[in-house]
């Protein structure tokens, strides 16, 4: 593997998509689950997710992995990569997650189109990979490497999503 990758990690592993995810929601977050630090399983986020999962998308699921990158389904006809979401309060870094999996898959060349599927709202958002989106993404993942080597996470900062967050209880405790 090679270490000049714009996604790959001084550790050798690449940033998962579940990291520039969380860039757009809390920095330190994006620290600690750098480290496997484990959250809190039982956070009702991950649980809304993983209903939606079943109830809408079971019979319909293909999932797609790639080294540090999991898609929720890809639909070779279309060329599509979806991104299933609770909702679309935290559509722009789902836009970016989404940016990021179809930028890896470009690697392969895969020339994809996003969409962004938000069951319980009846969405669906596009997302396109053009220049000037790649541009802000490298420019995002050269930030999520620099979170990831800080020695120490960042300091938490109270935001609307710690209420939800799986590490709530590690910050605030
Ligand atoms: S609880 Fe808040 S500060 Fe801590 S990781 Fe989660 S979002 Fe960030």
């Amino acid at each position: 593997m090679q270490i000049d990758l714009p996604y790959i990690l001084c550790s050798g592993k690449p940033i998962t998509g579940t990291l520039v995810w969380y860039y757009f929601i809390c920095k330190r977050e994006v620290w600690l689950m750098s480290r496997e630090i484990t959250p809190d399983e039982d956070a009702s986020t991950l649980d809304v997710g993983r209903a939606i999962h079943e109830i809408f998308y079971r019979r319909m699921l293909k999932e797609v992995s790639l080294e540090g990158i999991k898609i929720d389904l890809f639909k070779r006809a279309e060329r599509a990569v979806c991104e299933v979401k609770a909702s679309s309060k935290f559509v722009e870094a789902a836009r970016f997650q989404l940016l990021y999996y179809l930028f890896r898959l470009k690697e392969y060349g895969v020339d994809a189109v996003g969409w962004i599927l938000v069951p319980t709202e009846k969405r669906r958002i596009r997302v396109k990979l053009d220049a000037e989106a790649q541009q802000v993404l490298l420019k995002v993942l050269n930030e999520i490497k620099g979170i990831v080597e800080l020695e120490h996470p960042p300091p938490p900062m109270r935001i609307s999503y710690c209420r939800r967050c799986a590490y709530k209880e590690f910050c605030w405790a």
